[in-house]
Parts: C-alpha cells; sequence; structure tokens
C-alpha cells in the first residue's frame, strides 16, 4: 500500500507516525512545501523568549529521523492537484520548478491553515508579519532584538496574539493589542478570568485596545508606521497580525467538498467526500464533546488525535475520531490559566442555555503560606442549565493549576452531571491540594444555588 501524506506540521506527523507504529512496511511518501518538516508553531513563544536557542530544535522529526524509519520525505514540494478519480496527485517541486504525478492508494491532506490577512488599505506594507510557521519565527525573532522596533501592535486578542505580545514586552517594546472583540482572551475565558488578565498586561507596559476595528494600516517609505482603528491611532513599527486563520485549501475546490468557508468536509473516520482521500487538522471540524455536532478547533491535540484516526481506518481498523472539548492553557506573565468547553463568550454562538457558577479558593489549605507555593484559584464551572450536564470550566491561578481542567474534559466526554463531580474522589496531600478540591467545591456550590 502507497500512502502519501501532504502536510508535516501535527496532522501530517501523526498520521505518519500512526501508519509507522503498525504497519512500519507501508510505502509512505509525506510531502511538506516549506523547506523544513514538523515545525511546531507551539514551541514558538519557547524559541522567542530564548527559553529554546535554536529555531530547529521545535520540531517532532527530521527528515533524517523519518527517512530512517523507511518514509520517503519530500520538502519544498507542493502538492497542487488531487485527481481522486485516478488516485493521483500533482507534485511542484519549487526547487527545480518542474511537476510530476504520484499515484497513491490512500491520500492524508494535513494542509492545515494560514494566517488571516486584513483586507484593509496598507496591508501589503513592509513589517506586517503573522506568527506561525517557522519562516515568521525566525522573523520574528531578528525584530524582538532589532532596535529599530520600538512600537509593536498586535492585531487579534486569542492566545497567539497574547503570545506574542508577551513575547514583545518582554524583549522591551511597547505593545498595543487591538481586537475588535471587547475582551482580551474572550473566546477562552470570561470576564472573572480576563478582568485579571487584562490588569496583568497592562502592569506589564502592554496597551489594549479592545472593541476597535482596525481600518488601514499607514505606512512611510514602503513600511508600515501606523495602525488605524475605528478609534484611535496607534504608531507602529512592527505589526503582527493573529486574528485568525484561513484553510490552505483553495486548490482542493472540486476534488473533495468543502465547507463556506473552505474547510474540509470529513466524516468521523476524517473521510473526504472522495474515497481513500482523508484530511485532518485546522483544515476541518472536530467533533464537540459538550453539545454535539461539529465545531472549528485549531489545536495540536485535535489534529494529533485526527492524525491517528486517520492512520487507523488507513490501516483498516475503523475508528470513529473522538469528540473534543477544545481543551487551551497559557501562561500570561504570572498567571496560569487553562479552559474547555463552553463559555459565556460561546455558548450564544451554540445557541444553548448555560449556567456557571464561580469560586475562588487557594490552592492549598490557609495554613501553607504563599512562599511554599500556595495562591489564589480562581475558578469556573459551565454546566446545561436544565439537564446540569457540565459543559465546561475555566481555571486560573499564579500557581499551575492548569492540569484540573482535563478532569474536565473527561467529565463532559463521559457526559457527567453536577451530582457527578460533587463528590468526585480527587487525592488530597496538603503540598498539593485541599482535601475538596475546587471541581467538588464548585459543583457543590452549584447544587446548594437556589436559582
Ligand atoms: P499546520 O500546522 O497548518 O501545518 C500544515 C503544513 O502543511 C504546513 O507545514 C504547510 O506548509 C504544509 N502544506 C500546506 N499545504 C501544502 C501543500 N499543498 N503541499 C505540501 N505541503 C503543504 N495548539 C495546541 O494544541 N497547543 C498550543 O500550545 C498551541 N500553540 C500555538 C501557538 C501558535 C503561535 C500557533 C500559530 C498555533 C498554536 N497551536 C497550538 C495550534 C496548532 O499549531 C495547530 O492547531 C496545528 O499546527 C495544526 O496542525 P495541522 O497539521 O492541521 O496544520
Amino acid at each position: 500500500m502507497k500512502v502519501i501524506v501532504v502536510g508535516s506540521s501535527h496532522g501530517g506527523y501523526e498520521a505518519v507516525r500512526g501508519i509507522l507504529q503498525e504497519a512500519p512496511e507501508t510505502e509512505i511518501q509525506w510531502y511538506e512545501k516549506g523547506d523544513f518538516i514538523s515545525f511546531l508553531s507551539c514551541g514558538m513563544q519557547l524559541y522567542l523568549e530564548g527559553v529554546v536557542k535554536n529555531v530547529n530544535d521545535v520540531r517532532y522529526a527530521t527528515p533524517d529521523s523519518a527517512r530512517a524509519k523507511g518514509v520517503d520525505v519530500f520538502v519544498r514540494q507542493e502538492i497542487t492537484a488531487v485527481a481522486p478519480l485516478q488516485h493521483e496527485v500533482t507534485v511542484h517541486d519549487l526547487t527545480k520548478d518542474t511537476t510530476r504525478t504520484e499515484h497513491y492508494d490512500q491520500l492524508v491532506l494535513a494542509v492545515g491553515a494560514e494566517p488571516a490577512k486584513l483586507a484593509v488599505p496598507g496591508a501589503a506594507l513592509a513589517n506586517v508579519y503573522a506568527m506561525r510557521g517557522r519562516d515568521w519565527a525566525i522573523r520574528l525573532k531578528a525584530k524582538t532584538v532589532d532596535p529599530d522596533v520600538a512600537n509593536v501592535v498586535v492585531i487579534g486578542a486569542g492566545y497567539i496574539g497574547v503570545e506574542a505580545a508577551e513575547v514583545f514586552a518582554k524583549a522591551g517594546k511597547h505593545v498595543t493589542l487591538i481586537d475588535i472583540l471587547p475582551r482580551a482572551l474572550q473566546l477562552y475565558l470570561d470576564e472573572e478570568f480576563t478582568t485579571r488578565l487584562t490588569a496583568t498586561l497592562v502592569a506589564h507596559g502592554i496597551t489594549p485596545a479592545m472593541g476597535q476595528s482596525v481600518e488601514e494600516f499607514t505606512g512611510k517609505d514602503g513600511q508600515v508606521s501606523g495602525v488605524l482603528t475605528d478609534q484611535a491611532e496607534f504608531p507602529a513599527d512592527l505589526v503582527i497580525l493573529s486574528a485568525g486563520i484561513k484553510p490552505a485549501t483553495h486548490w482542493l475546490k472540486g476534488a473533495v467538498d468543502l465547507d463556506a468557508k473552505g474547510l474540509i468536509k470529513v466524516n468521523d473516520y476524517q473521510q473526504t467526500s472522495a474515497t481513500d482521500v482523508y484530511a485532518v487538522g485546522d483544515a476541518t471540524l472536530a467533533p464537540y464533546a459538550p453539545v454535539g455536532g461539529k465545531q472549528r478547533i485549531a489545536l495540536a491535540t485535535v489534529a494529533r488525535r485526527q492524525g491517528r484516526t486517520a492512520a487507523k481506518n488507513i490501516l483498516g481498523q475503523p475508528m470513529k475520531m473522538p469528540a473534543v472539548s477544545g481543551a487551551s492553557a497559557l501562561s500570561v506573565f504570572d498567571y496560569h490559566f487553562a479552559s474547555t468547553g463552553v463559555k459565556a463568550g460561546t455558548a450564544d454562538q451554540l445557541g444553548i442555555a448555560i449556567k456557571s457558577i464561580y469560586v475562588e479558593d487557594t490552592a492549598r489549605p490557609p495554613f501553607v503560606p504563599e512562599a511554599a507555593g500556595n495562591a489564589p484559584v480562581y475558578f469556573k464551572l459551565t454546566y446545561a442549565a436544565d439537564s446540569q450536564r457540565i459543559l465546561g470550566a475555566q481555571i486560573m491561578s499564579k500557581v499551575d493549576v492548569t492540569g484540573n481542567i482535563n478532569a474536565i474534559s473527561l467529565a463532559i466526554q463521559g457526559k457527567m452531571t453536577l451530582s457527578d463531580l460533587a463528590y468526585a474522589d480527587f487525592f488530597f496531600q496538603p503540598g498539593f491540594d485541599r482535601p475538596w478540591h475546587i471541581i467538588n467545591v464548585a459543583a457543590q456550590a452549584a447544587l446548594l444555588r437556589k436559582t
């Protein structure tokens, strides 16, 4: 069997790995249009802040490590067309500028997404950057130490934009963080959390400019010099666009079914509309555990699970993609937060009636001093207004309690209710925790509540 995998980030990597684990004899051709396989944008902040020194270390696999396992690795080779009936792809060798066709028995499209561009005047000016992939990582790193860059404007205050803002604030630049939504991280956290985080951003010299719509990039000598919104103008020597992503699928029209946003339609087995063609990762939707249906969840965790699902099905072991809740975590200066499932900011668009309970506690018993790692913990549990089924949660503290959110993802997946969590068994030891875990505390408080 010959399998062609297109794209070498999380989704493509996992498809290759999953096949190799169980059928190492499979003939695999692995294509990447960039000059580097398996770069992980998730590690970008660590590289930009100097924690990881070498940009080339931010990856899972090298061409040599993959070739040692018998995989044919092709870099700077772009797949430009798929002919599903013939089971063929067109390969454009970007180095030699030649094209050829390759036959496949099974094809995995792990083509991912690209940063969305803003269709405003000045968008083509120099020094308008994005934060995704190795090339941008290298260019951004240079800007962190560029003395000509004093003012950085980050557009989009999701977790990528907040990472970018933190990197450049730590590098001593003045950073403005713009978003059209009223709160930074609005799609990840509710107001109880973002109020504290916004104060932290401000305390570290970042200027939030929320609820503003970008109208123009102004420039001087072909370089960006400012960002004009509907409310203000901000000076900018560098603009970083992190206002969403666009699936890299325009070339697939007619080969596989795409939705109105260009996402590749897949069934529960990651199969596309074309026989023997699978798709995984940011170019697809994922089954959503809290309320069913499918959602766009652009996370490495999802791409990896989809890659494994595709691999299993290719090997003739039917497996459905497990439903996911979109759990994610981030540190913002001295706070660490994580969230999963439904929040106030997403319930409306899902069209569901939710209730939430917000509690504050300490990470450890009150007698444990802060110097020994104790700190306030903020936690919010979200559940269905009618059935009390658990739908999501958010947690934040200056100590790292983010891992607790994984228990909520499991509770969502297992369709648990407030009653299931109220007295659920969690360990206690004063060096780590409280006798009643904050999940117990929140669920009990919700059950006691009259409204
Ligand atoms: P992509 O990562 O988009 O990769 C697609 C690859 O396919 C690219 O290398 C591209 O060059 C190649 N390609 C595309 N078209 C072709 C073609 N026609 N021919 C050949 N090659 C092609 N997720 C988390 O879970 N946790 C995190 O902490 C996290 N942090 C992140 C931080 C940043 C700054 C960013 C940008 C993302 C982060 N993510 C995180 C999201 C995660 O990186 C993405 O969800 C994941 O990379 C998606 O993987 P993918 O395989 O779908 O595609």
